[in-house]
């Protein structure tokens, strides 16, 4: 039993084999998965594809690239889809200064505009941070999200995650973890409170090894909890069970 807590099988690299590739998750234990809204377009698209199975959550957020497309109409529908009982979260949302598809003025004015529309909805946030430690930190604090939070595919110091589990947040692991290059995010991994972390595909991207380079499904995440139960010495369905419960927790699923 395991949750995916950040899929985009909306995306159109699913768009010949969907279907294939949600049976194949289940095959694989996937429980639960968790579809990430990121324009307009993906958050309908979730939401349709979250209403026809009912292992299937899905969230609703703008992600920073597109900030600068997002008007008062981008709020009214991201509501009037929060309002669906399928919708478990807010996001993606944050800020992206690596790519900086959006002027940097606006990433934080749209971040911290979702982050008090999450509270107005009575949901938790889905945050991207890349490149943007400093700013991401300055926000939250001022605008802590009030029914919490994670961190997707967290790629940071442990000295920020400390940070962040200090404001009540959960820590997110996807496909990187397995890299030879994963330095800082073993450290994070290892140090990880047993309670605090979820695992995730982000499918298509973020392929785990040993499937590196491909196009990345919900049925590889079984290649980060067994990363994470190698680095933790646990027994790999212990974490299978850790994340899940926690997924349950931070995104009130039913039990
Ligand atoms: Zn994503």
């Amino acid at each position: 039993m395991i949750c995916d807590t950040h899929a985009h099988l909306d995306d159109k690299q699913f768009a010949m084999d969907r279907e294939t590739v949600i049976q194949r998750a289940r095959t694989a234990g996937i429980s639960t998965i968790i579809n990430i809204g990121h324009t307009e377009a993906s958050c309908k698209d979730a939401v349709n594809l979250a209403s026809r199975y009912s292992f299937i959550y899905a969230t609703v957020g703008i992600h920073p690239h597109d900030a600068k497309d997002c008007t008062e109409k981008t709020w009214e529908l991201l509501l009037k889809l929060s309002q669906n009982p399928k919708v478990v979260a807010w996001g993606e949302i944050g800020l992206d200064y690596f790519r900086d598809l959006s002027p940097r003025d606006i990433q934080r004015r749209v971040f911290i505009r979702q982050l008090e529309l999450a509270n107005e909805a009575r949901l938790p946030v889905v945050i991207h941070n890349r490149d943007a430690h400093g700013d991401i930190l300055e926000v939250i604090k001022k605008h802590l999200p009030e029914a919490g939070g994670v961190f997707h595919s967290y790629s940071g110091s442990w000295e920020m995650a400390k940070e962040l589990l200090r404001l009540g947040f959960y820590l997110s692991f996807s496909g990187p973890l397995t890299y030879k290059n994963a330095r800082h995010t073993l450290e994070v991994a290892a140090n990880v409170p047993e309670d605090r972390f979820v695992v995730e595909t982000d499918c298509p991207y973020l392929t785990p090894e040993p499937n590196r380079g491909k196009r990345n499904e919900p049925s590889y995440v079984r290649e980060v909890v067994a990363k994470i139960a190698e680095i933790k010495g646990l027994p790999l369905e212990k974490v299978a069970q850790l994340s899940s419960e926690n997924a349950k927790r931070l995104f009130g699923l039913a039990k």
